[in-house]
C-alpha cells in the first residue's frame, strides 16, 4: 500500500508571520491523524519557526532545495544537514530551479545523494516542457531525467524517495494533464524506469505523485487513478481552504 502524500511547495511566499498564521489553520483543521501524509515546504527562513509548532503535529515540514555540498565556502546555500534540523524531505529538481537556475539532472543526481546523506526524504520532480510533449518527446525526457537524476542512488527503502510527476506546460498555468494520461504515463514510462534501476517490487511501492495547476475543484480527478499517489502542489497550497480541500479528496 502506497500511502497517499499530498505535499505543498510555497515557493518565494509566505513571511515568518504569514507562514505560522496559515500552519495554525492548517493544524486546527487538519487534526492529530490522518489518512494521507500532508507535508508543507515553506521558504528555509519560517522552517525553524514551524519545526517548533509542529512538535506534536502530523503535519511534516519540507525543504525546497539544498545544496549538493556538505559544507564550507559556498555563500547563500544551504546543506542537507542543515535543512535535516528541521525538515524530513526535500523537494529537487523542481522545473524552475532547472529553468531559472540551470539545474542540470547531474547536478539535481547530486543533490539527491545529499539528501540521503543527511537522512532526507527527496521528492525527485521531473516533467517534459510543451515543446518537448508537442515533439513526441516525453518519453524520453522523463527516462532520461529519471536514469541521470537517480543514478547510483540506493533505493534500501522504497518509502524513502519519491517522484513527482509535473508536465512544465501544467505548472501555474492552470491547464492539467488529463489524469488518465498521467496515470497512463506513470504505469508505460516512470515504474517501469524505476523497477530498471530496482526491481518491479520496489517500484510498486515508490509514490509518484501528479504536479501542475492542482486544485480542489480537480483533485479528486487525480486522486481516482491508481499510479497516482498524491499531488504536489503550488499555487494552491498558499490558501488554506484550497490545500485542506485538495486533502480532503485524496483522503
Ligand atoms: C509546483 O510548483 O510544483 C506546482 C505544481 O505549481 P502549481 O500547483 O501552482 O501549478
Amino acid at each position: 500500500m502506497r500511502v497517499p502524500l499530498i505535499a505543498g511547495n510555497w515557493k518565494m511566499n509566505k513571511t515568518e508571520n504569514e507562514a505560522i498564521a496559515l500552519v495554525r489553520v492548517l493544524m486546527q483543521r487538519l487534526g492529530p491523524e490522518n489518512d494521507v501524509e500532508v507535508l508543507i515546504c515553506p521558504p528555509f527562513t519560517s522552517l525553524s519557526q514551524l519545526h517548533k509548532l509542529l512538535v506534536s503535529s502530523s503535519l511534516l515540514l519540507g525543504a525546497q532545495n539544498i545544496s549538493e555540498k556538505t559544507s564550507g565556502a559556498f555563500t547563500g546555500e544551504i546543506s542537507g544537514k542543515m535543512a535535516a534540523e528541521f525538515c524530513t524531505h526535500v523537494i529537487l529538481g523542481h522545473s524552475e530551479r532547472r529553468a531559472y537556475y540551470g539545474e542540470m539532472d547531474q547536478l539535481i543526481n547530486q543533490k539527491v545523494k545529499a539528501a540521503q546523506d543527511a537522512g532526507l526524504i527527496p521528492i525527485l520532480c521531473i516533467g517534459e516542457t510543451l515543446e518537448e510533449k508537442d515533439s513526441g518527446l516525453a518519453t524520453s525526457v522523463l527516462t532520461s531525467q529519471l536514469k541521470t537524476g537517480l543514478k547510483e542512488i540506493f533505493c534500501d527503502d522504497p518509502s524513502r524517495l519519491i517522484i513527482a510527476y509535473e508536465p512544465v506546460w501544467a505548472i501555474g498555468t492552470g491547464r492539467t494533464a488529463a489524469a488518465a494520461e498521467i496515470s497512463d504515463l506513470i504505469a508505460r514510462v516512470i515504474r517501469p524506469v524505476l523497477g530498471g534501476l530496482w526491481g518491479e517490487k520496489a517500484a510498486n511501492q515508490i509514490r509518484i505523485l501528479y504536479g501542475g495547476s492542482v486544485k480542489p475543484a480537480n483533485a479528486g480527478s487525480f486522486f481516482n487513478q491508481l499510479e497516482i499517489d498524491g499531488a504536489l502542489v503550488g499555487g494552491a497550497s498558499l490558501f488554506a481552504e484550497d490545500f485542506l480541500g485538495i486533502i480532503e479528496k485524496a483522503s
